[in-house]
């Protein structure tokens, strides 16, 4: 039985999820933008599922997108802002620490005239807001700072960077996917104007994202056609995994703290045993400011892939850094921007919970990581 402890990388679809997608695919599968009375009963259906959707950060139902995913809402909030809004700007500030669909969006941006500028972060992962403000010029555009870390799990001082934006009157983007589900969104009270959302962040099914638009935030269309999700997004809606998004809203809804709070005491059951049980072993990430399902570790002398498989051969799914950008070999930009070594960052292993995950996993992965960390160190030349 594998113990699965890679819920950043991916979760299962919650079954209540599949049960509430399961009548789109053949009953009600009319599509929206048809007259006739099978395309009102998919209008219906998407205008109550936008709405669910939208109550899980506080949002109006007609500031929703429906996107194909996080990577596609990314690009549609930088590239369709700065397009759009070019007259008032050409300055765009990201944080070092940024998922890579962030990164490169940027650096397409820049190729296309607009300057970028990376505000570091501390050991922490921790955005600091003088870091923010000293950058902010008056051809300012855009500020896009993620809510919190997919990697180490820092959480970002969201309300504090918002007010400042909306201060300075900059449109301000936040990439939420890592803390949709765990932390409590209100995009009134952070004053955002540009959030990412995903459906499998949730345990919907994979394939759809959001971008939430701020009432009067302009966007540049980055696929055009039939003039779906108000012009900004054209293509016909996924109804079915629209559906099951609602439905994996409304359990974060009715369910989230409770599920913070038991997620929260394996994360510190998790970290607190290899703390003591393995030495040189160390915590990656906010002690405190951290997402309540990511523990993130570095061990001296190992290799994180070496670990990995090891632990794979015992039927425990690890990660060691974002799978989004695991096939290069280059160490982890947020663990280097952290000021890791680039040893210390080879060395590092995440461990994510979730829905699914017993106290069984959690005993499973304290057994084995000491076992195998020592193991390995034995075979290490350098340890
Ligand atoms: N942003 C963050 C923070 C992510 O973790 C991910 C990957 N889950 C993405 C964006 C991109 O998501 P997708 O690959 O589903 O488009």
């Amino acid at each position: 039985m594998t113990v699965y402890l890679d819920y950043q990388s991916s979760k299962p679809v919650d079954p209540r999820v599949v049960n509430a997608m399961n009548p789109y695919f053949n009953e009600t599968f009319g599509n929206p933008s048809s007259l006739h009375s099978a395309g009102d009963k998919a209008t219906e259906a998407l205008d109550k599922s936008r709405s669910k959707i939208a109550g899980l950060i506080k949002a109006e139902s007609d500031e929703i997108i429906f996107t194909s995913g996080a990577t596609e809402s990314n690009n549609l909030a930088l590239i369709g802002y700065a397009l759009k809004n070019k007259g008032k700007g050409e300055y765009i500030i990201i944080s070092e620490t940024e998922h890579i669909s962030i990164h490169n969006t940027a650096k397409f941006l820049m190729k296309s005239g607009f300057e970028v500028s990376k505000v570091p972060v501390d050991h922490y992962g921790q955005v600091h807001l003088n870091k923010i403000r000293e950058r902010l010029t008056d051809d300012t555009l855009l500020v896009s700072i993620g809510y919190a870390s997919n990697e180490v799990g820092t959480v970002q001082p969201i309300k504090e960077i918002g007010r400042l934006c909306r201060e300075r009157g900059i449109a301000f983007h936040t990439d939420a996917v890592a803390a949709e589900g765990l932390l409590s969104l209100d995009v009134n009270k952070d004053f955002v104007d540009l959030m990412t959302l995903s459906s499998n962040d949730i345990y919907g099914p994979k394939g759809l994202g959001v971008l939430y638009v701020r009432k009067g935030i302009k966007l540049m269309p980055q696929i055009i056609g039939g003039g779906q999700e108000n012009g900004i997004r054209s293509g016909t809606e996924n109804l079915p995994a629209i559906a099951g998004m609602a439905r994996a809203a409304e359990i974060v809804m009715q369910e989230r703290e409770q599920e913070a709070k038991k997620l929260q005491s394996f994360r510190d059951r998790l970290i607190k045993e290899i703390l003591e049980n393995i030495p040189r072993s160390f915590l990656n990430g906010h002690p405190e400011k951290r997402l309540p399902n990511n523990a993130h570790f570095r061990f001296d002398g190992i290799e994180g892939e070496s670990l990995l498989l090891s632990l794979n051969d015992k039927e425990i799914a690890v990660s060691t850094g974002s799978a989004c950008s695991s096939k290069t070999l280059e160490p982890s930009h947020t663990l280097i921007a952290m000021g890791l070594l680039h040893e210390e960052a080879h060395g590092s292993l995440e461990l994510s919970i979730g829905r699914f995950t017993k106290e069984s996993d959690i005993d499973s992965v304290i057994k084995a990581l000491p076992e195998v960390v020592d193991r390995l160190r034995k075979l290490s030349p350098i340890y």
